[in-house]
């Protein structure tokens, strides 16, 4: 029998261990932690409210090859997602929109940047802020200004420690501003959540016969790299390794730590069944946090208790979570040093958000396991 040893027991380890082991393959997987799910692990509370101790997850995608992919693991339920933002008093949703307009100006002013965007970028486009900072019409320049003064600068600030320009596109452009009448958060086709949580789809995925999960396992301990060979324990491993932690810990950070921002949750209940008026508002002008997520509008279920989470981020230090890889020019080149020491292992796959340095979302995740299990088991590389 084959084998495939994975690194990892969230969304990228589980699904090509998956994979893996359907194809006959005797798969082992290891995680540090004692939990499996990665960062998008829940659990139910003392109240027994769903909540996700390592930051909200919500669940959307526009690939139906993910979508069906996980539904084999998980019933599901629909949900919408929908943010707020106050500023100055007003309350909106986001992304901002062309309804934001009316909330936010009185009615001729509102009229007058609602034709301006049509004009400019045409009716239904999404335009990223920057590129709305970057118009010469009056109209456009002054509403843009107020926008990323409201609702971007100080949100980022405080997010990752950057002004939004000193981001890669990949980040800025994940919120555009929306010339339609666009109602809810996210644009895609499949906006759905797990039943019963992702820690129970996850576990779903990895229940198969071909598959050992090894739990408080962690591989900076056990793994070693030398000459091109992979140790664990000593042993040299056979078959492919798919690694999905950072990668400067299994080259001892040779080259320096990449740069993180960390998170810290402060999670509260209230005797009362709402605290807020939508599953996630954001703060992007005032206050230290930068959203506040009430866990019980996800399931939309009558309790006499609500859950909140208020996040704050930080810069992420050695003992810290590493939670958001930051996408600038200079960590990217520093990515590449780690990425070519890497190849120089042939059996040897980086995977998923901490060992490709970037920032994605479950379902890309699961794409990108997919993706790699395609080649790999195709003998394309
Ligand atoms: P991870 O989930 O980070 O899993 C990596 C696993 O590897 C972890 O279990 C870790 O313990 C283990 N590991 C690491 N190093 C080692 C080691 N040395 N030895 C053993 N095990 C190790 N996505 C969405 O689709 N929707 C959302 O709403 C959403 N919200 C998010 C909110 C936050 C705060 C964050 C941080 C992410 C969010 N995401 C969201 C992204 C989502 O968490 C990731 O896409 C997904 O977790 C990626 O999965 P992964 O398996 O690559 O990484
Ligand atoms: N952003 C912002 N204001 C908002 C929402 C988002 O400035 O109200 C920016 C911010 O830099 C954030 C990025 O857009 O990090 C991506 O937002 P998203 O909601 O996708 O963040 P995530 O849920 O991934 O943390």
């Amino acid at each position: 029998m084959e084998k495939i040893f994975v690194v990892g027991a969230g969304f990228s380890g589980a699904t090509i261990a998956r994979l893996f082991a359907e194809i006959g393959y005797d798969v082992t997987v290891i995680d540090r932690r004692t939990t499996i799910g990665g960062n998008a692990y829940d659990c139910l509370d003392k109240n027994g409210i769903m909540i996700q101790p390592y930051g909200p997850h919500i669940f959307h995608t526009e690939e139906k090859r993910v979508f069906e992919f996980l539904s084999r693991f998980t019933e599901w339920y629909e949900y919408k997602h929908s943010v707020l933002a106050s500023v100055k008093g007003k309350t909106v949703s986001l992304p901002i929109s062309l309804s934001s307009l009316y909330t936010l100006f009185p009615k001729t002013k509102a009229q007058r940047i609602e034709n301006a965007l049509k004009n400019a970028f045409g009716e239904g486009a999404t335009v990223p802020i920057l590129e709305l900072k970057n118009q010469s019409d009056p109209v456009l320049k002054d509403f843009a200004e107020f926008v990323y003064k409201n609702f971007y600068y100080t949100y980022t600030r405080k997010q990752w420690g950057l002004k939004p320009e000193e981001l890669s596109d990949e980040v800025m452009t994940r919120v555009p501003v929306c010339v339609s009448d666009k109602a809810g958060y996210f644009n895609d086709e499949y906006q759905f959540m797990p039943k019963n949580g992702f820690t129970e789809t996850v576990t779903n995925i990895l229940k198969h016969p071909n598959i050992k999960l090894k739990l408080k396992t962690d591989a900076e301990k056990h793994l070693y790299f030398e000459d091109g060979k992979i140790y664990f324990d000593g042993k040299e491993l056979e078959g492919k390794v798919i690694y999905t932690g950072r990668v400067e810990e299994i080259f001892g950070y040779k080259f320096g730590a990449l740069p993180y921002r960390t998170l810290k949750f402060k999670f509260k209940t209230y005797n009362r069944p709402s605290y807020q008026n939508a599953a996630v508002v954001n703060y992007t002008a005032n206050k230290k946090f930068t959203r506040v997520t009430e866990f019980t509008k996800f399931t939309c279920e009558k309790q006499a208790k609500t859950v909140i989470v208020r996040e704050y981020a930080k810069k992420c230090k050695k003992a810290d979570v590493p939670y958001y890889p930051i996408p600038t020019e200079k960590n990217k080149e520093l990515y590449v040093k780690y990425f070519d020491e890497a190849k120089k292992y042939k059996d040897l796959y980086l995977l998923g958000r901490l060992a490709e340095y970037k920032h994605i979302d479950m379902d890309e995740a699961v794409l990108c396991a997919m993706q790699l299990f395609d080649k790999l088991s195709e003998g394309e590389i």
